[in-house]
């Protein structure tokens, strides 16, 4: 469904990404976890057209996307929760919702999309008219996601949805990704929480300094020594 092959991005003269070549199969659930400043929120913004790419392709279903115009790519069938939410904070949940559902194909489905999105966060139920700004951070993410969720994506970009949220609330979200992916829509997360990214994710690659270093299934690499000593803080001997 989608694959990114050999992909490079700087900013201005500086390299963030170098030769980064992954893929998501349709129905699949894939994370991309590394430390801070590793490069995910650039990968993640050059697949949803936010930062062009230097070099290398991407493709979507099998179409090349790479020199895509950043307005066309929601038609694409790819949406983007982005780092930080920016959700619209003095617009009401509901209008938030809807703005993701502004193409004519989501917004015929509008009132099934919005159903959908409250079986999934049901917290969101009492709060459609509330101003978003007001919501707790769990609850904004959980607009955040219900937003792109609304134009209906075969493909969910999701970049550090547990960042800053409470443990409970991180576990809940978690949960809400991996049910969005048993219903059909395949997900590209982003994670720095690795435990949690790998525990949900079927593959999963380790992206660090631009670079991949490892990829696999997510069950094979919770098992390496390094993985566990970098990113779970476990020593084996
Ligand atoms: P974080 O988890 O902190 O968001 P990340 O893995 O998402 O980290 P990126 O934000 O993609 O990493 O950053 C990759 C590299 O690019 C870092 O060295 C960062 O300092 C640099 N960088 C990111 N955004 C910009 C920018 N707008 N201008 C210049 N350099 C940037």
């Amino acid at each position: 469904m989608l694959d990114v092959v050999n992909l490079q991005a700087n900013y201005g003269a500086a390299p963030a990404l170098w030769d980064v070549s992954l893929n998501v199969a349709k129905g699949e659930l894939v994370c991309v976890v590394g430390p801070n400043g590793a490069g995910k929120s650039t990968l993640i913004n050059v697949i949803a057209g936010l930062h062009r790419a230097k070099g290398g392709k991407l493709a979507f279903d099998g179409k090349d996307i790479t020199q895509l115009p950043s307005h066309r790519f929601c038609s694409t069938g790819i949406a983007i929760v982005p780092e930080g939410r920016r959700l619209f904070t003095g617009m009401t949940v509901l209008e938030n919702l809807e703005l993701g559902s502004f193409l004519p194909h989501a917004k015929q489905q509008r009132s099934a999309s919005l159903a959908r999105v409250l079986s999934l966060f049901p917290a969101l139920k009492q709060k459609l008219q509330s101003p978003a700004g007001s919501l707790s951070g769990g609850q904004q993410q959980m607009v955040a996601i219900g937003r792109a969720m609304m134009s209906r994506p075969q493909l969910l970009l999701l970049d550090e949805p547990s960042l800053g949220l409470a443990p409970a609330v991180v576990l809940d979200m978690f949960k809400a990704i991996r049910d969005i992916n048993a219903q059909g829509t395949s997900v590209l997360l982003v994670e720095q929480n690795v435990a949690m990214a790998m525990e949900i994710a079927r593959r999963a690659y380790v992206l660090e300094e631009g670079r991949i270093v490892a990829d696999g299934l997510a069950k094979d690499l919770l098992e390496r020594p390094e993985i566990q000593k970098a990113y779970l803080g476990i020593e084996t001997h």
